[in-house]
């Protein structure tokens, strides 16, 4: 063995306690709302029924938190205090499953090294409870003091050892918003356990032990906002996704009322916030943001929930097939409750007479293609009305010698009730600067936004026709060739099969060019190399695999197209109006455009007398 001459001093220590849970507080108790939620997870994972959170001056001169819990003996006090000393994790494997809030055992150790910090707790069977008091690392003798079972921790003077971190703190003001929101996000997600909490003897809310999330909500964040939300639930084994989400038509002014909740836990996580902002575009105004309050149940396994020390960033193990779950939801759930809200206009607007909802009386408007037959190119129309002239190209085409056969029925019969019933007793006024179409209904004045409406229409029905794979295309007369920068032309490249799936004629053409020979038979105007690059941008943008993401690169590529056909599209006179606004009716979301603009606003007679 060699000894170096000079041997140099060992300059490797072990950190002394106190400095290490100095440390440790740095991550873990970044502000005071960190410490009352570390404090309010644990009367959580001790089963508390009810919890109380008392702070002044933002949390700085105190925090209290008290809870009727399982309390703890007088042994496992003093243990709760050692770091690394936790109850709820056993071995490494444990970490796979976690389901309580708390795993670590820092964060106590890590509160009382930067706090005067004092602990009382009695357990179940014990007479008495015992209290131990902490400051600046010295932990004082155990006494036995008289309480009722449960757990009081109070965190006074907080940082005042550590006046670097004291420095980051903002204002009074700003750190008690931190803490009110903190302690509304978890209950929310406990609607059976009571609730409250008070600043500087002032209550901020007050919560009992509620049925369920809706009257949680009403009572922490308000009655307003609980009105405008409406359930969702949905699953698969695995994976389940529930709460409450804005209905369509609503919205707020900011994302700042949407969470996200993994297995109870609040989380920030851009894969689920982007997946229910996408999914909600066209059915929520257009600048506006859906408000929700949304829980995954998912299996621990496939959730790491171990990667900031205070747990509120997951990472998702597989992060596509949680994003294509969620977005499906919530799509679907939105179609839902759109329908509902056009049925009860559609209701209110025609009187109808039940013989006439009945399905088999109405004709079906894709199966007449005998009228359409020997043209070449002839769009299908809305069931009634004949439509001289279409106004926007429609997607999918029954022509001569159609790619694949006619589609049957539309399989939704409700759509097309609604479709064929309902603007039958609008009367048309008239249009206004081209675009706004005004009719005259029972009930007041609506007004029809017509490329809104046109762009909503040709979506539903693109999508539609791509899913069966009903598709025209049109031969270029001379191929043109266009140019990608490099990692589009990649993306282009690895995902060309789909393009050419949907109509686009596209091959490669050497280094980033590529040749065009057919276009779908909707594309109408210029700028075809412009579409296929936004699209190709979109799907790169998103990481999106069209070969396995079909559904969701396909309806990237529906919402393009239908920006596009509306662009493109021309006025339209009456019948043509008539047919498009009976075809919006019967849309699976007739209220907005794919891209949330809405389509028509009505007028109550009430509100034109008030005017
Ligand atoms: P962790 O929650 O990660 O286990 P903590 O430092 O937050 O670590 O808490 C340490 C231990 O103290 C917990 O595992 C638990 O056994 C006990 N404990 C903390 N707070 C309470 C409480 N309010 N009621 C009962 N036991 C508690
Ligand atoms: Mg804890």
């Amino acid at each position: 063995m060699q000894t170096p001459e000079k041997q140099a001093a060992s300059r490797i220590r072990i950190l002394p306690d106190k400095v290490a849970n100095q440390i440790a507080a740095g991550e873990v108790v970044e502000r005071p709302a960190a410490v009352v939620k570390e404090l309010v997870e644990n009367s959580l994972d001790a089963g508390a029924t009810r919890i109380d959170v008392y702070f002044e001056d933002g949390g700085r001169r105190l925090i209290r938190v008290e809870d009727d819990g399982c309390g703890m003996c007088p042994d496992d006090v003093l243990l709760a205090l050692e770091r690394h000393a936790t109850s709820k994790l056993r071995d490494a494997a444990d970490l796979n499953a976690i389901r309580s809030f708390g795993f670590r055992g820092e964060a106590l150790p890590s509160i009382a090294s930067v706090s005067r910090f004092t602990l009382r707790s009695r357990a179940g069977g014990w007479a008495e409870g015992t209290e131990v008091t902490v400051n600046s690392g010295h932990v004082s003798e155990p006494r036995a003091v008289g309480m009722a079972g449960g757990t009081r921790i109070e965190v006074a003077h907080l940082f005042e050892s550590v006046p670097a971190r004291r420095k980051f703190l903002k204002s009074d003001r700003t750190e008690s918003a931190h803490i009110a929101l903190c302690c509304r996000l978890l209950a929310v997600a406990h609607p059976g356990v009571s609730f409250s909490l008070t600043e500087n003897g002032r209550t901020v809310f007050r919560s009992p032990a509620c049925p369920g999330l809706c009257e949680r909500v009403a009572e922490v964040f308000g009655r307003e906002l609980a009105a405008e939300l409406r359930p969702i639930e949905t699953g698969r084994p695995g994976l389940r996704l529930s709460g409450l989400i804005s209905r369509p038509g609503q919205g707020r002014a900011t994302r700042s009322e949407l969470f996200w909740y993994a297995n109870e836990r609040p989380v920030e996580n851009r894969i689920l916030s982007g997946a229910l902002l996408e999914a909600a575009t066209g059915f929520i105004p257009r600048g506006r943001f859906p408000a929700a309050f949304l829980f995954l149940d998912i299996s621990p396994e496939a959730l790491d929930v171990n990667v900031h020390p205070t747990k509120r960033e997951i990472r998702l193990r597989d992060e596509t097939s949680v994003r294509n779950f969620v977005s499906a939801a919530v799509l679907n759930r939105m179609e839902e409750l759109a329908r509902e809200g056009s049925q009860k206009l559609s209701a209110r607007t025609t009187l109808p007479d039940p013989a006439a909802l009945r399905p088999a009386v109405l004709p079906a408007p894709q199966t007449r293609p005998e009228a359409n037959a020997g043209k070449a190119l002839v769009p299908v129309q809305p069931a009634a009305g004949p439509s001289p002239r279409p106004s926007v190209p429609a997607p999918y085409q029954a022509a001569a010698k159609p790619a694949a056969p006619p589609p049957a029925a539309p399989p939704a019969r409700d759509r097309r009730i609604a479709g064929d019933a309902l603007p039958s007793r609008w009367r048309y006024l008239g249009t206004a600067h081209g675009n706004f179409v005004l009719f005259e209904t029972p009930d007041g004045l609506l007004c029809l936004n017509r490329t809104a409406a046109q762009s909503r229409v040709f979506y539903e029905d693109y999508l539609q026709s791509l899913r069966e794979g009903h598709l025209l295309t049109q031969q270029l007369l001379f191929t043109r060739l266009f140019e990608l920068p490099p990692l589009l032309a990649d993306t282009l490249e690895r995902h060309i099969d789909f393009f050419r799936a949907n109509g686009f004629g596209l091959e490669s053409f050497g280094g980033d060019s590529f040749r065009i020979s057919s276009l779908p038979a909707w594309f109408e105007g210029e700028g075809c190399e412009d579409f296929i690059k936004e699209a190709v941008e979109r799907i790169a943008e998103n990481g999106m695999r069209p070969d396995r993401d079909a559904e969701l690169a396909r309806d990237t590529l529906a919402r393009l197209a239908s920006a596009h056909a509306a662009r493109a599209s021309a006025p339209a006179d009456e019948m043509e109006v008539l047919a498009l606004a009976r075809r919006l009716m019967s849309c699976k979301n007739p209220l907005a455009d794919p891209k949330g603009r809405p389509t028509y606003f009505e007028l109550s007679r009430g509100e034109l007398e008030k005017r």
